[in-house]
């Protein structure tokens, strides 16, 4: 599908459900994916993506932003503490702070560096054991231990298991940022990305309907 078309259906869902019509950003999800492909986006005046690794965005992103301009990158995959520094130099946004200690070593960098990507906590809505994110019944201890840090904590995020019925997720996602006072709601991918608007969602996280399938695993 091309970013335009859908580009025009984000709008679409964001107006069915009663939302200003840019109330969805569209974050490209551009892991993966052969140069090209993410230059043809580009050219087309996209400018915000997410990557799911932080080595593969420091080979990609600067040379791009030398070529482009100001682009925003936000990462969405999992961030070991040791990478921290280099994300918070790379990225607008982090997606995936899903523990104390990697909130505590971004709080000590905000510092240090004199600024702070956007941040989201992740939540494991659906309690798999090997996902990242914390339990919805440590949310709201997450989000005032956070808080109690300065972090700017934009929202929540969630990844949904791949078996279960999304919109239950994003309903869960949007309950638990509700009463924590957060307005961000990250969910929602190429397959579902409308039920997440419909439910709240604030940027959506589309990569395969956009660039096509990926050729290798990230
Ligand atoms: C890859 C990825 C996406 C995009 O998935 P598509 O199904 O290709 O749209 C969204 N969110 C996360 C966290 C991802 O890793």
């Amino acid at each position: 599908m091309s970013l335009s078309e859908i580009a025009a259906r984000i709008e679409a869902a964001c107006v069915k459900a009663g939302r200003a019509p840019d109330a969805a950003q569209l974050i490209a999800v551009s892991k993966v994916q052969p140069l090209e492909r993410v230059t043809a986006v580009l050219d087309q005046g996209h400018r915000l993506f997410g990557e799911n690794r932080v080595q593969e965005a420091a080979g990609k992103w600067p040379d791009l932003r030398d070529q482009y301009g100001d682009i925003d990158v936000h990462l969405i995959g999992p961030l070991q503490s040791n990478k921290t520094r280099q994300a918070m130099e790379l990225f607008q946004a982090i997606h995936s702070v899903d523990r104390p200690k990697l909130a505590k070593t971004i709080a000590r960098l905000a510092q240090e560096m004199g600024h702070c990507p956007d941040i989201f906590l992740q939540i494991n809505t659906g309690e798999e054991p090997q996902k990242a994110g914390v339990l919805p019944a440590e949310t709201d201890a997450f989000v005032a231990e956070c808080r109690g840090l300065d972090l700017p904590i934009q929202g929540l995020m969630c990844i949904p298991p791949v078996d279960e019925e999304p919109s239950l997720h994003f309903a869960l996602l949007a309950k638990l940022a509700n009463r924590n006072g957060l307005y961000g709601l990250s969910m929602g991918m190429s397959g579902d990305f409308e039920s997440a608007i419909a439910l709240g969602a604030t940027h959506v996280r589309v990569g395969s309907a956009i660039f096509g399938e990926r050729t290798t695993q990230a």
